[in-house]
């Protein structure tokens, strides 16, 4: 059986790969610090992972568990996520997500694991130059968010060149939406996303939903963005390590739909799945913003057979919505 070590598996995008990597038959060995992950959303399946607290900087921690599993491939989420914070934080942000993943790369690499999939984003990018972005787009960060990635994205660049490890850059547009069958969803504290934020204000639990510009160059002057839903995501992590199998090339891949959404259509379209209207007023930019980020997922289709089969916005957010009112309430939530 293959074993994988996938790091912040308990976190959204984590979680969600991990049912999937079980359900397909993968022993997943999970890592994570629970400091913003829920350790509850691994329990959803027959086949749990095993499930590890702890920091992907612990160099001992980490040599244990190579010692104890002989780790086919890591796939790393475990990172900070927070573009704004990251603006008033950067330290944080460059210790988390680009200093220690050096420490989780020595280790791998120390114990003769070959395959890394990196959790990466279309931040990388930053204003684009032409859309939708493809991979060969210049790669210009507009906050330290995207600059760790960057980095981490360009040290591993370098193992590979001097090591030999083999690589998946997975870019993700914006992540979206709750599984399928409403037991795993977005639950971020604090939230900041648009989507989540957006469900809650309609629900009444955010009285105050701000759209953060209405002077950007789009239609209606708010940012576009390309809503590709979770489950998606998780379905290209598992294609990707099938790709490294068969001795896939290392490279990027830009995860979306191709279609870009306005702040005021994703409020629109939420106000259409729920039947109810949403409270919000303009306020300033957001700091780190880009004005529109839209995939050409066109490479991920040729080389990974990959896909988004998710692609109305609104059923991405009926997903959402199903999960914001499902169990979540119940036994899930942290
Ligand atoms: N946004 C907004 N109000 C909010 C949260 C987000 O207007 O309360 C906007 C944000 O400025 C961006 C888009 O919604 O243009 C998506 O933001 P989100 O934080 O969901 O994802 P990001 O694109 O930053 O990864």
């Amino acid at each position: 059986m293959t074993t994988i070590l996938v790091t912040g598996g308990a976190g959204y995008i984590g979680s969600h790969t991990c049912k999937l990597l079980g359900s397909e038959g993968f022993q997943v060995v999970v890592l994570d610090s629970l400091e913003y992950g829920h350790q509850k959303s691994l329990h959803i399946s027959d086949k749990k992972p095993v499930f590890v607290q702890g920091d992907i900087g612990d160099r001992k921690l980490l040599e244990g568990l190579f010692e104890k599993y002989a780790f086919d491939a890591v796939v790393h989420f475990a990172a900070y996520t927070y573009v704004s914070e990251s603006v008033k934080e950067p330290g944080k942000y460059y210790l988390n997500n680009f200093s220690k993943p050096l420490t989780l790369l020595d280790v791998i690499l120390k114990y003769g694991c070959k395959k890394f999939i990196l959790s990466s984003t279309c931040a990388t990018y930053g204003n684009p130059d032409y859309i939708p972005i493809d991979e060969k787009h210049p790669q210009r960060p507009l906050n330290p968010y995207g600059w760790s990635k960057y980095f981490l994205e360009q040290a591993i660049k370098d193992y590979h060149l001097a090591h030999g490890l083999s690589f998946v850059f997975l870019r993700y547009f914006n992540a979206s939406g709750a599984s399928e069958d409403g037991l795993i969803g977005e639950d971020h504290d604090p939230e900041t996303h648009l989507i989540p934020l957006v469900l809650k204000n309609i629900k009444g639990e955010v009285p105050e939903l701000k759209v953060f510009g209405k002077d950007y160059p789009t239609e209606d002057g708010t940012c576009i963005r390309d809503y590709i839903h979770v489950e998606d995501l998780a379905n290209a992590h598992l294609k990707a390590l099938l790709y490294l199998d068969r001795k896939g090339k290392s490279t990027a891949f830009n995860l979306g739909t191709g279609t870009g959404y306005s702040v005021l259509e994703v409020i629109k379209a939420s106000e259409s799945v729920t039947g109810k209207k949403a409270a919000y007023s303009f306020a300033p930019r957001r700091e780190g913003d880009a004005v529109s980020l839209i995939a050409d997922p066109s490479k991920a289709l040729e080389d990974l057979g990959w896909k988004a089969s998710w692609t109305d916005l609104q059923e991405i957010i009926r997903s959402a919505w199903s999960w914001e009112n499902g169990p979540k309430n119940g036994s899930y939530a942290d």
